[in-house]
């Protein structure tokens, strides 16, 4: 049975274009770039290379561009790097919706003393800006906002909100894993002083990232040790990941406008016939302001988890909004945080697209959809019979 990969926003197919970058630095060319002789130095050559076409994807300068493992610690070393470099301030403001790879360290800081507020969003999943500028004051060290939401794809407004942080001299650190690759960026031009992404979220390797620093941003290495990445973040370089990465974020630069549009007519195709043809079915988030690739559909009366399964029988890949499956019978914290209803949220699914999914693909499961709904809400023992 032929897969149809609607979970994106979890991770991407790793274009086949990265994987040849990658191949001979792994049994070939596989010296340390630290190495004084000439067969580390060519290793060298490749970082610098990738460092470039990171930087060209973000508008910004190669030596702004700082390797790490991935999202998560690049989130990590932005939040407690940044803290680190200003001890006389001693609160961060961050938004209910974020990522845990944010809410878990701002929650843990808050264990250790530091004042954290998160801010909450309105049933669309959008911030007031007004309680944001009211909550920005002399002790705040750092404002960390996600740029678009791995769950609904909702964007925030990244410009307003730094103008806010900008006019107060607060460092701003935002999430950007969800959109590098699907929504131009110029990080030169904006106010943003440290971004996250990651490399598998823009059919890269995983377990690489990188964190942009704004050249003069207060901000303390997170991982000590050698001088790699110019003191910024110690240990030997993942070079196959980083060149992989490089080339990754290539691709998404010649083709951003294209494959967008592409994306964009799927994924609005996919959710306005589901959002049609299914009864009680909504959408949450903010329809406009949002990735084009992700649909968050909530369908009222029935698991998430049991559409999943479904949908797993047609060989259709999506995700649920509700944790279910990881033991908890807690429904996301995103979608409470919107107040979506206990058993819409319960119900809800994520379709999230790429530029590797066709027409077809989106027919089959229209077509598919329906009936798997109409099945689950005869059994379901919240429907009138
Ligand atoms: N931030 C967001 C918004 C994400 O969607 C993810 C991955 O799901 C991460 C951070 C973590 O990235 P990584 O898997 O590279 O650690």
């Amino acid at each position: 049975m032929k897969t149809i990969y609607f979970d994106n926003n979890a991770t991407t197919k790793m274009a086949e274009e990265v994987l040849e970058q990658m191949k001979p630095l792994f049994c070939e060319l596989y010296g340390n770039p630290s190495s004084m002789h000439t067969f580390g130095g060519q290793i060298g050559i490749r970082i610098r290379q990738a460092r470039e076409q990171v930087a060209s994807l973000l508008g910004c300068e190669p030596s702004e561009i700082i390797f790490t493992s991935g999202g998560t610690e690049s989130d990590n070393a932005a939040i407690k790097g940044a803290l680190a470099a200003q001890p006389h301030r001693r609160k961060i403001i961050t938004t209910r919706v974020e990522h845990p790879a944010v809410l878990t360290v701002c929650r843990e800081l808050e264990s250790h003393g530091y004042a954290v507020v998160e801010l909450g969003v309105d049933k669309y999943g959008r911030l007031d800006l007004a309680e944001l500028e009211e909550q920005i004051d002399d002790d705040t060290a750092l404002v960390t906002i996600m740029y678009a939401n791995n769950e609904t794809g909702v964007m925030f407004p990244i410009d307003k909100i730094t103008e806010l942080t900008a006019d107060r001299g607060v460092v701003f650190h935002t999430d950007g894993v969800q959109v590098v690759g699907k929504i131009p960026l110029n990080l030169a031009r904006s106010n943003i002083d440290l971004l996250s992404l990651s490399g598998h979220k823009l059919h890269g390797p995983k377990g690489v990232g990188v964190l942009y620093v704004r050249k003069g941003t207060r901000m303390s290495p997170f991982i000590v040790g050698g001088h790699q990445e110019a003191g910024r973040r110690a240990g030997t370089e993942n070079v196959p990941s980083i060149v992989g990465l490089g080339k990754a974020c290539e691709l998404a630069a010649g083709n951003i406008k294209q494959e967008n549009d592409k994306v964009k007519y799927l994924r609005d195709k996919l959710e306005k016939a589901i959002l049609e043809k299914c009864p009680d079915s909504m959408l949450n988030g903010d329809k406009e302001n949002r990735l084009p690739n992700t649909a968050n559909i909530s369908f009222e009366y029935i698991e998430g988890e049991a559409i999943l399964l479904m949908l797993d029988k047609y060989g259709i890949c999506a995700s649920s909004g509700s944790a279910c499956t990881s033991g908890s019978l807690e429904p996301s914290h995103v979608l409470r945080a919107m107040g979506v209803p206990f058993t819409a949220a319960h119900g809800s699914i994520r379709f999230s697209l790429s530029r590797y999914n066709t027409e077809e693909e989106v027919d089959y499961t229209i077509e598919k959809m329906p009936p798997i709904v109409n099945h689950l809400r005869e059994l379901s023992p919240f429907v009138a019979k």
